[in-house]
Parts: C-alpha cells; sequence; structure tokens
C-alpha cells in the first residue's frame, strides 16, 4: 500500500505515476479538505499557469530563489517538455503566451483539474477527501498513517504533498515531516506585493509602467526591472513580485519595513535625466511643465511626480529654477518609497521556506531521513517565481517521486 498526502498538483502527479508504474500496488490519495486541486482551480487568474516555455534547465532554474540548484537535474528527466506531453496525451494541449507562460488552450484551469481527477480515476487512485492526517509513524514493515477521525492507515512507502504554509492549520506537513525527523525552515511568505502609504501614489491606482526599475535600499542584488504596477495598497506588478521572491527572506527578517529605490525612466541614470529635462527648459520653455512631458511616463504619473517635487501647475519649463528641476529629476530617477508591509497578491502566492532540500534525495525524492518517507510539492524549501514555474516543479517533484515509491520495498 502507498498512501499520499495532499490532494494538489504534485500529491495528484505522483499517485498518477505511482499507480501507472506500479498497476498492482494500492495507492491511497488523502486530502484534508472536501475539494482537491484548490489551488490549481483559482490559480493564474482562473487560467492556471501550467508551466513556462523554458526549455533548457540551466536557464529554467535561474528562476527559482530556492531550489534551483536542486532541481536542474529533475528538471532533466522531467521538465517543461515533459509537462506539455504529458498533458497532450491525456487531451489537453497548452498553448504559450508572448511571454513564455503556458496555459491551456480553453484558457480554463477546470481544463487542468478535470485532467488530473480523470487520470487519476483512471489510473485507480485510491481518492479520499476530508481526510486530515495528524500523524504518521514509522514501524518496521513501513508506516502507520493516523487519521485526525480516528481511522489508522499502514503503508510501505508515504509521501508527503502537503503544500506551503496556506495550507497547514492542524496537522501541517511541517509538523509531519518533523515528527518523522526532519528540521523545518520557517515558512515566510514569497511573491507578495509592497504595501505603501504615499501621497505620490494615492490617485495613481490603476497606472502600469511597463518597464520600471525597482530596488531595495540598503540590499545588494535586490533590484528587478519590469512591469511595475500602481494598486490601492501600493506596488505590485511582475517587478515587485519577483523583487518579493527574491528577497523573501531578507523582507521577512526585516519585518516587511523597508525603502523602495523606483527608476521611473529605467533606461537612463538621473545624469540622463536631468540632462534631458534641461533641455526641455530651452527647447519648450514656454509650456507648462505639468503638461507637457518630455519623458516616457503615463500622463497621470508624470503630473504626480511634478507635484511631488513641490513644482505648481501653471510654472513653465523656461521658469524651471535648477534647484526645482533636480527634485524633479530625483522623482523621477530616484523615488523612493516607504513599504510598511506586505500584501499576498490574489494571482499566485507561495511559500518560501519548509523541508531543507539537503534532507532529500532529488533523484527519487526520498526522504534521507526517514526511508519510505518521499516529498513533493511546496512542502519543500522550493519556490519559483512567477510565470508557471512553481506548478513545473509541482509536476517534476511528484512525478519523480511516484516513479520511485512505485519501487519502493520496505526491507
Ligand atoms: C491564488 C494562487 C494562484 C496561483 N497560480 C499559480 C499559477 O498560475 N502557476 C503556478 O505555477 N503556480 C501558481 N500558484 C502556486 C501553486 O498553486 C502552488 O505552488 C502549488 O499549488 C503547490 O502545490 P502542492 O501540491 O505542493 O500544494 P497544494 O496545492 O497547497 O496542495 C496541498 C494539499 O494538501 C492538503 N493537505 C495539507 N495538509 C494535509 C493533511 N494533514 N492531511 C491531508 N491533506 C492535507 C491541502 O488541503 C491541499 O489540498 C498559485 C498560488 C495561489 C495561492
Amino acid at each position: 500500500m502507498l498512501i499520499v498526502i495532499g490532494g494538489g498538483p504534485a500529491g495528484y502527479f505522483a499517485a498518477i505515476r505511482a499507480r501507472e508504474e506500479a498497476p498492482e500496488r494500492p495507492v491511497i490519495l488523502l486530502e484534508k479538505s472536501a475539494h482537491v486541486l484548490r489551488k490549481v482551480a483559482v490559480s493564474g487568474g482562473g487560467r492556471c499557469n501550467v508551466t513556462h516555455a523554458c526549455f533548457d534547465p540551466r536557464e529554467l532554474v535561474t528562476r527559482y530563489p530556492r531550489g534551483g540548484r536542486e532541481l536542474r537535474g529533475p528538471f532533466h528527466n522531467f521538465g517543461p517538455e515533459q509537462t506539455i506531453a504529458w498533458f497532450a496525451d491525456r487531451g489537453v494541449t497548452l498553448k504559450t503566451e508572448p511571454d513564455g507562460r503556458m496555459f491551456p488552450e480553453s484558457d480554463r484551469s477546470r481544463t487542468i483539474v478535470n485532467c488530473l481527477r480523470q487520470a487519476a480515476e483512471k489510473a485507480g487512485v485510491d481518492l479520499r477527501t476530508g481526510a486530515t492526517v495528524s500523524l504518521i509513524t514509522q514501524t518496521d514493515g513501513g508506516f502507520v498513517v493516523d487519521l485526525t477521525d480516528s481511522t489508522t492507515l499502514q503503508a510501505e512507502a508515504v509521501l508527503l504533498a502537503t503544500g506551503g504554509q496556506t495550507s497547514g492549520g492542524s496537522g501541517s506537513g511541517y509538523d509531519l515531516a518533523a515528527a518523522l525527523g526532519h528540521t523545518i525552515i520557517p515558512a515566510v511568505p514569497s511573491l507578495f506585493t509592497f504595501r505603501i502609504s504615499d501621497p505620490v501614489l494615492r490617485d495613481l491606482a490603476g497606472v502600469a509602467m511597463p518597464r520600471a526599475h525597482i530596488k531595495i535600499v540598503g540590499a545588494k542584488k535586490l533590484e528587478e526591472t519590469g512591469p511595475v504596477l500602481v494598486t490601492h495598497w501600493g506596488l505590485s506588478g511582475p517587478a515587485v513580485l519577483r523583487l518579493s521572491a527574491w528577497g523573501a527572506r531578507h523582507l521577512a527578517a526585516n519585518d516587511f519595513t523597508f525603502e523602495v529605490l523606483v527608476n521611473w525612466c529605467p533606461e537612463m541614470n538621473p545624469q540622463e535625466i536631468d540632462d534631458c529635462l534641461q533641455a526641455e527648459t530651452r527647447s519648450h520653455g514656454k509650456q507648462q511643465v505639468s503638461s507637457h512631458c518630455p519623458l516616457d511616463l503615463p500622463k497621470r504619473l508624470w503630473q504626480a511626480l511634478v507635484q511631488a517635487a513641490g513644482i505648481a501647475d501653471d510654472t513653465r519649463w523656461a521658469d524651471l529654477g535648477k534647484k526645482a528641476r533636480q527634485k524633479l529629476t530625483s522623482r523621477v530617477g530616484q523615488c523612493v518609497f516607504q513599504v510598511n508591509g506586505q500584501a499576498t497578491n490574489k494571482e499566485e502566492f507561495v511559500t518560501c521556506g519548509g523541508v531543507p532540500l539537503k534532507e532529500v534525495d532529488f533523484k527519487t525524492m526520498g526522504s534521507r531521513v526517514c526511508a519510505g518517507l518521499f516529498l513533493a510539492g511546496e512542502v519543500l524549501d522550493i519556490d519559483g517565481i512567477t510565470g508557471g514555474y512553481n506548478f513545473q516543479s509541482c509536476w517534476t517533484t511528484g512525478w519523480l517521486a511516484g516513479s520511485a515509491m512505485a519501487h519502493y520495498r520496505a526491507d
């Protein structure tokens, strides 16, 4: 008997794979809630960003703030190419968006949920919902798995695919792993947006910059260039989410209180911005600063920056003094915002932390601490940036774990 704990993408992939590899071995999939694959259903804004069209494992691993090094070998065995083929074999075609993200052709996450459910049913996976595991104990012949309803199951091998912190609560995967001898790296959020209360941003909700440079003040290498979105609560967008992922530990250690420096014109440095503004005082002297923007910025953002620099609405370019111009330059090129907290984006958030990767053999996803225990998905200290990378690590680790546990025999 093989038991998989957690009806998310990693657990599903492992359970299906184990049954397909060893059809003679029963596989029970235990899910504590009434519904399986809940995150898949809401993922990618209801479209499910299944994977990313990045087929070189060396490049793919650079998208993982934690786990990249360990995933390199596994991606050679089961990477995006195999994910695409896996779904195609089961009748689901994936399409690629211009930025490389891959979605089901239907643009509906239901397609993926149904595909996984049907594949599990066809493979003969014994799904039990409303089944919360409270304890796993190792015995001579394998494991005893206790459920909160006082039932007990026995298994030769167990897979823990209980997800990250949001899937926690009583009998969290971390507690189950710790009881079997694993250490747990404290969980902190990754892929969050920045809470900022600043007069500059107050009326700018909805303004989207296709490219801005954003940097965490006082932290080496924590900077990103890319789309930035102003929201009702602060800053969001792919560049902010990426920064939150790479800086997850540092930002949590600072209690999510830090300063960011934004260059709204990332192709120019502050001197070049100032040169551009100075040229404007000569070429468009009669025009008003607030209504004539020489830079590639949305009108609302430009006007907010002009106001923040203390420049009156009716000031003409010719009358803009050096001090005011330099203030404007720094608002455009080095705009400082105080961040006071994080907000999880409804699009995607994941956990940084979990079971340390050195305690797992990435050829099999078997525990190095407890023979017969396997681990897959977000319960591990693996997380990727947005773009389909988090599901890809679930498919990869789930597939490897399912392959290995199918052949595992307790001595
Ligand atoms: C809103 C949102 C959107 C997202 N969109 C995307 C996306 O488009 N692309 C992408 O790559 N990633 C996305 N992600 C991230 C992705 O959903 C997760 O990384 C992924 O679901 C992790 O899969 P998992 O199988 O490890 O865990 P989970 O999906 O969390 O599943 C774990 C399951 O285990 C169950 N469980 C926990 N403890 C027990 C227990 N003791 N007994 C029994 N069952 C238990 C839980 O109820 C849960 O169903 C998104 C995340 C969120 C929150």
